[in-house]
């Protein structure tokens, strides 16, 4: 009978770790969310056969009939980022948290169903469903921790072990696995007073099945003839943000809300900072001036010389603009040609003698190619007279830049 489950379990390795690979290999003709999808839909299986199924192994082991799914799992997830890079590997990562929250979310509610016995001898168990997604939710999150050690480790060794594959994701397998046991163990022995033997035999299997995988894993990418890096050269602190979205993060904080051609910042951001600085200056009961600079027949610079080089009269224009702040200004491109400047602390007047020197700036500096000048027009307003919202400050300007272009262009329109 031991024998006959050690068997069986080799039997499930096979089958799993075929199964897998393949999805895994065909990602590009299948797409890689077959992939994603299979390993997350066993999730359910694994943590069932962790919390009530167990077998015989030889030696007197007694093991959950988890441990060779589990494995595999965290292995695949390791292949995954071979394959692939850390910003893929964390989206089933975080799609089995969000799933297993939910989970138990839902569950709270299926509670509350009055449910019917129509089926003889069957009762919806709302506490088995409790304990599997408690289980669930704490196996997942042991899993994204799992994933960020098996990962940076995988990386880590190879600087020693560069091209022997194989010994990289067996030493991974053998470490974060333990790890993962005495985790998981803890809620089991937590939650369904698991006896010691448990742990002891869900290891072993664990350590069985790891050199399974590696050896399945190291076959696999010699024969695929994988063109891995030995070494990734990106440092691991990078790895690590990949994983955590972190990159992602920090990227939303440099990088976004900019214009990529000019640099000055978007209209989203003018939304969000405008109204910060109106308020800001109010409880400062310090003025703010607000600037429309719209370009002067830009259209007959795009239609005479071309879109390019229209773009590049916009990025001198910026530029011009930018030397002329002072740190707390912000310009924004408002639209195609057309930028909104933010200027708190001053009042109207110096304003309007600021709105000056940028227009004699762009007119001096911004050139067509044939050197001809390019000129640009500006409404201003300022609080409080005109008004103390962003919006009634940029409408009025939006006026006076109407009655700069009606009056010749090329000037500043403040009253
Ligand atoms: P006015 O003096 O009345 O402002 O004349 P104008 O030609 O500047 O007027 P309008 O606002 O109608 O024209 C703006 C032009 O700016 C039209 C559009 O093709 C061009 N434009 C908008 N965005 C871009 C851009 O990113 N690059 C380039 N090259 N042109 C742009
Ligand atoms: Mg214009
Ligand atoms: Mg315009």
């Amino acid at each position: 009978m031991p024998n006959a489950n050690l068997v069986l379990f080799i039997g499930e390795a096979l089958v799993y770790v075929a199964a897998m690979i393949g999805l895994l290999h065909l990602r590009a003709r299948l797409g890689l969310g077959v992939f994603v999808a299979a390993l997350g839909v066993m999730h359910f299986i694994e943590t069932y056969l962790a919390a009530v199924f167990y077998v015989q192994l030889p030696f007197g082991v007694i093991s959950p009939g988890s441990a060779v799914l589990f494995s595999g799992k965290l292995m695949m997830i390791l292949l995954l980022y071979v394959k692939e890079d850390a910003a893929t590997v964390r989206q089933p990562i975080y799609g089995l948290l969000a799933g297993n929250f939910l989970t138990v979310a839902l569950a709270l509610l299926l509670r509350r169903h009055d449910t019917v016995d129509i089926v003889p001898g069957r009762t919806a168990d709302i506490a088995f469903i409790d304990e599997m997604g408690w289980l669930m939710v704490w196996g997942t999150t042991l899993l994204y921790f799992d994933s960020l050690i098996i990962i940076l480790l995988y990386e880590k060794l190879g600087r020693w072990f560069r091209r022997f594959v194989t010994v990289r994701f067996l030493i991974c397998g053998v470490t974060v696995l333990t790890f993962d046991q005495v985790g998981f163990y803890a809620a089991l022995h937590w939650v369904n007073d698991a006896p010691a033997d448990v742990f002891w035999g869900g290891w072993l299997a664990k350590m069985l099945a790891a050199p399974f995988f590696a050896v399945a894993i190291g076959f696999y990418l010699n024969a695929s003839r994988h063109p891995f890096l030995a070494i990734s050269n990106r440092p691991l602190g990078d790895i690590f943000n990949d994983l955590t979205f972190r990159e992602r993060y920090e990227d939303l904080l440099s990088r976004s809300g900019q214009d990529t051609l000019t640099g000055a910042l978007d209209r989203g951001r003018f939304e969000l900072e405008g109204h910060q600085m109106m308020r800001e200056a109010a409880a400062a009961n310090a003025p703010v001036s607000l600037m429309i600079i719209d370009v002067d027949h830009f259209k007959d610079v795009n239609d005479r010389f071309g879109h390019l080089e229209g773009d590049r009269v916009l990025q001198k224009l910026v530029e011009t603009v930018k030397e002329k702040l002072r740190p707390d200004d912000r310009v924004f491109r408002y639209g195609g040609e057309e930028f909104v400047l933010l200027c708190p602390g001053i009042a109207h007047a110096e304003a309007y003698a600021r709105a000056e020197d940028i227009r004699l700036a762009v007119s001096g500096r911004v050139t067509t190619p044939d050197g001809g000048p390019v000129t640009a027009s500006i409404g201003l307003s300022s609080t409080l007279a005109d008004g103390t919202g962003i919006h009634e400050l940029l409408s009025q300007a939006d006026i006076r830049l109407y009655a700069a272009k009606g009056s010749g262009r090329n000037c500043v329109v403040g009253r």
